[in-house]
């Protein structure tokens, strides 16, 4: 099971999983690396969750002790209140009367297992990764089932945000990143630990385990539908989960069993912060950006701060900007407000609270039926990316999560070096 090679658009070759998301010979520059599976035709298998699509995750084995699952469902309830015909919904979240099980609460608990899975398939024993927060949990999260070292980057001022409902496991170190630093320069941080530690990098957009393990949110959705959607929404960071979503789309093309043509993509980001929505809108193949203390600025006036990269994949090779263009995407900003009452209205119709990125993606949906970009009675699916944070403290009891670390992004690496020893003995 699981048969594949890596495949680099660029210059067009396939070549072995050495765990590098990087083509051997375009190198950093060069177009994301996909995964090229032995098998093309669409077969969702028995397992339970996620790994039913293990044909087309890069690693070969699976971990039944991981059951994390996305759930589909035709809304009735929201979609009337917009009067959309055809609304499917792709819930990555925390729901049990729907079946819905992911205690991390998003769909960034698809990512973390496969990213595992396959570490361990090609002999890893440490990761390293940069998060704002729900990456973090879920990597806290997939890190219990498996034997290696997780070093987790988080920016110091988001701690409080980071809850549980289970202990951190032992093998994960989390280092927080003090005062100014963002999301961003956690990725920084992160980039000079792998660099000068000789640690291994998780990789971000570039992490074929991650975008296919993201994928499957979109094949769940195609294999309930039975089609392909018109349309496709999602609030967007970095756009790996749309880049992922798109991936998708062209594998279930290329297997013959479904006609096209692709979705069209309908992003978000949350205003006064949209990167991908700026660069989209004024026709630009490269990220337009302010200046860095302008970002900063914006950023902390985002009410959905996963949405907040300031180095998004845009102008990557196979990146945000070329899914835009093959599909004859959309880019949309939504304000905190909007956010908020969509969030509401999508809570009182539909039974489930959301994250706010997903009330940012149920925002832009109104959006596009304001401006007729979508009509009544297309398919459309509303990828809600998180959800259930609420519901879920019905139910467990909330664990703090504190810093193994706590630096300042300035200190030399060969200091964090002593102190993760010291750390470890
Ligand atoms: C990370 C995240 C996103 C954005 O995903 P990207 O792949 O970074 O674009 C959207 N919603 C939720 C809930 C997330 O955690
Ligand atoms: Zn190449």
């Amino acid at each position: 099971m699981g048969q594949y090679k890596l495949y680099c658009p660029g210059c067009k070759t396939n070549f072995d999983d050495a765990f590098s998301n990087i083509c051997p010979c375009c190198g950093n520059a060069g177009p994301l690396i996909r995964v090229d599976y032995e098998e093309k035709m669409f077969k969702p298998l028995t397992m339970t969750g996620f790994w039913k699509y293990l044909n087309w995750l890069p690693c070969k084995d699976w971990n039944d002790k991981i059951k994390s699952q996305t759930v589909v469902y035709k809304s009735s309830g929201f979609a009337k209140e917009l009067g959309l015909k055809n609304l499917f919904i792709t819930f990555s979240g925390y729901w049990p009367e729907k079946n819905a099980n992911m205690v991390t609460c998003t769909f960034k608990e698809l990512e973390a297992p496969p990213t595992f899975q396959r570490a361990k398939e090609k002999c890893i024993d440490n990761l390293v990764i940069a998060s704002a927060g729900n990456t973090a949990k879920a990597f806290f999260f997939a890190a219990q089932y498996y034997n290696i070292n997780l070093y987790v980057v988080v920016p110091r001022k988001n701690f409080d945000r980071l809850v549980l409902p289970f202990e951190v496991p032992d093998n994960v170190t989390i280092i927080a990143v003090n005062h100014n630093s963002d999301y961003t320069d956690s990725i920084i941080f992160a980039g000079r630990m792998t660099n000068e530690l000789n640690l291994v990098p998780e990789g971000g957009a570039r992490n074929i385990a991650r975008r296919d393990g993201m994928g499957t949110v979109f094949l769940e959705g195609v294999h309930f539908m039975r089609r392909l959607p018109d349309h496709y929404f999602q609030a967007v960071g970095s756009g790996t989960g749309a880049i992922a979503s798109f991936e998708s789309s062209e594998r279930l093309l290329g297997s013959d069993q479904f006609t096209g043509p692709v979705p069209k993509l309908h992003l978000s980001q949350n205003k006064p912060f949209t990167p991908l929505a700026d660069s989209w809108n004024s026709d630009s193949e490269e990220l337009l950006t302010m200046s860095e203390e302008r970002q900063r600025k914006a950023i902390e006036g985002v009410y959905a701060k996963v949405l907040t990269n300031r180095h998004p994949p845009y102008s990557v090779g196979g990146g945000v900007y070329d899914i835009l263009c093959a599909t004859n995407g959309e880019v949309y900003g939504v304000t905190n407000e909007e956010a908020k009452s969509i969030g509401k209205l999508f809570e009182r119709s539909e039974g489930i609270d959301l994250v706010p990125a997903a009330c940012v993606a149920a925002g832009s949906l109104v959006q596009a039926l304001e401006t007729e970009k979508i009509s009544q009675e297309d398919t459309i699916l509303l990828n809600i990316t998180g959800g259930g944070v609420e519901r879920l403290w019905e139910d467990f009891n909330k664990i703090q999560v504190e810093p193994d670390i706590i630096c300042d992004d300035t200190i030399e690496m060969e200091e964090l070096k002593i102190i993760l020893e010291e750390l470890h003995g």
